[in-house]
């Protein structure tokens, strides 16, 4: 196995110039991309006191591969129960943001009553002994943008729709968001005080999205409420809590913490604040930590009523300062050991994210598609179609479910009437998905977004042609375009 000197640096958490000196110490010139053999490989390594069989293998730098894979201090024998991260959804005006009051207002954490309301976008209530955490930023762009950058943090999405307004555009596009990322769904049907509340409406308009409620046959939670009056708040929380029970969600609480960020700004005078979901392991005041591209040690940690707390576990929302830059929502952090290896991580991303924004995003594209099947990357196609109208929305999804090509599926993850909106573009981010228009375009929000995405958009205004054309890219035989 060889490497060049950027991945053995990538691998060891060093600069390649760092390997470039060492390996001119030892007589051989080098540039950043030479190929190295074993031999030398196992110089260097041992020059930085590095086992090769043992270290080599871990990509530290990839905080995914740490995230999911580097833990030796796992045991199962450790892990508990941890609460829920919940995200709420649906459609403007439904009463999103007038739940996520409600529910902080009637559900302070217990025995933190008193403490004052920080908005650090994320809250944790109690409820019976059991704990909730909240997402405090309601709506699928935001659940979206997250998992584009390859975050998982919601495990229930409540999708909240007025009664007196039933199902909306941005409503199904937040079913087909939750549903992209396999989260379980409860509906709250709001606005329930109205005398032109109509239930049975929605439950009736939401059959035809695949939420069949139980009443009539199907698995769909609906929960009536009045998000504004308070009502059915209860009755709510109990079916998170049931559902978390289902899912079983469990963390380890005695390993170095890891998770995600939810939001984070550069703050007068404290510098750089960020607000980092745990998912796993438990997060001290003074731990080092590398945070996306950014790295530093856990100089202070706020709760969400705005209480310094010394340590944090498995869901907690905290906002941290001691970073030495500012990340983004959705980066992954992760704890380390010592603050040299770090550091040594942090500026190896760092550096190495400077590197990737100049090159070439490997989104999927009609172009590349068949390139990926063949390298076994892509298995099935992801499609967003959006027409003029729901009729050829209709048939367009119905011919694009036709096309059958060996190894791959079509998967139409969301489809919808109107122009292509930047939700769309976002979807597809996400998903590594197409998007298809017939008859319709792309907004400027849309299009700003998928050039900075690299999401393939594709218009058209013949139905037979979109299929000729998914096809050929299908079997690679596409021409290319130039
Ligand atoms: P969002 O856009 O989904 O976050 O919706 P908001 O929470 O801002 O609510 C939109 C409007 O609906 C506001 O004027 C709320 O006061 C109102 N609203 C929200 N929930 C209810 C409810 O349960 N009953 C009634 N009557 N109005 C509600």
């Amino acid at each position: 196995e060889s490497l060049t000197v950027a991945e053995l640096g990538r691998k060891l958490g060093r600069e390649p110039s760092g390997i470039i000196k060492k390996l001119f110490m030892l007589g051989i010139m080098a540039t950043i991309n030479q190929e190295l053999d074993e031999d030398t490989i196992e110089l260097i390594c041992a020059e930085y006191g590095v086992e090769v069989e043992e270290e080599i293998r871990i990509d530290y730098t990839d905080l995914e591969v740490y995230f999911e894979e580097v833990d030796v201090e796992k045991n199962e024998a450790n892990e508990i129960e941890r609460p829920p991260v919940v995200t709420i959804m649906g459609h403007v005006d439904h009463g999103k943001t007038t739940l996520l009051d409600s529910i902080r207002n009637t559900k302070v954490t217990q025995g933190e009553a008193g403490g004052i309301t920080q908005h650090i976008g994320a809250y944790q209530i109690e409820n019976k002994g059991k704990k909730i955490t909240f997402l405090d930023t309601p709506g699928h762009a935001a659940f979206t943008t997250m998992r584009a950058r390859g975050a998982k943090v919601t495990d229930i999405t409540i999708l909240v729709v007025a009664a007196d307004d039933g199902v909306m555009p941005q409503t199904i596009e937040a079913i087909n968001h939750a549903k992209a990322a396999d989260v379980p769904i409860i509906v709250a049907v709001n606005k329930m005080d109205k005398p032109t509340a109509n239930p049975d409406r929605v439950m009736q308009e939401l059959t035809d999205h695949g939420l069949v409620a139980e009443a009539w046959g199907g698995d769909a939670i609906f929960v009536p409420i009045s998000a504004l009056k308070g009502e059915g708040i209860e009755e709510l929380i109990d079916m998170i809590l049931l559902v978390a029970e289902v899912a079983e969600l469990k963390a380890n609480p005695k390993i170095r913490a890891r998770g995600t960020v939810i939001e984070a700004q550069l703050d007068r005078g404290r510098g750089s604040a960020a607000t980092l979901l745990i998912q796993d392991g438990t997060l001290h005041v003074g731990d080092p930590i590398v945070v996306g591209n950014t790295y530093g040690r856990v100089r202070a940690m706020i709760s969400d009523i705005g209480r310094r707390v010394k340590e944090a576990g498995p869901s907690t929302p905290v906002e941290i300062t001691g970073l030495s830059d500012v990340p983004q929502a959705g980066d992954r952090f992760v704890v380390f050991e010592d603050e040299k290896t770090a550091r040594q991580i942090g500026e190896t991303r760092a550096s190495e994210a400077i590197q990737e924004s100049r090159g070439e995003k490997t989104r999927i594209t009609l172009d590349n598609l068949f390139e990926q099947m063949t390298i076994g990357d892509v298995k099935e196609l992801n499609l967003i179609v959006k027409a003029d109208v729901q009729g050829t929305v209709e048939a367009m999804a119905a011919s694009l479910m036709k096309i059958e090509v060996e190894g791959v599926n079509v998967k139409l993850i969301h489809t919808g009437a109107g122009a292509i909106n930047e939700s769309d573009v976002t979807l597809a981010a996400a998903s590594n998905a197409i998007v298809i228009g017939f008859n319709v375009r792309p907004d400027t929000n849309a299009r700003r977004a998928a050039e900075a995405e690299g999401v393939d958009i594709r218009q058209h205004r013949v139905i037979y042609k979109v299929i000729e054309e998914i096809e050929s890219a299908m079997k690679g035989m596409l021409d290319p375009e130039f």
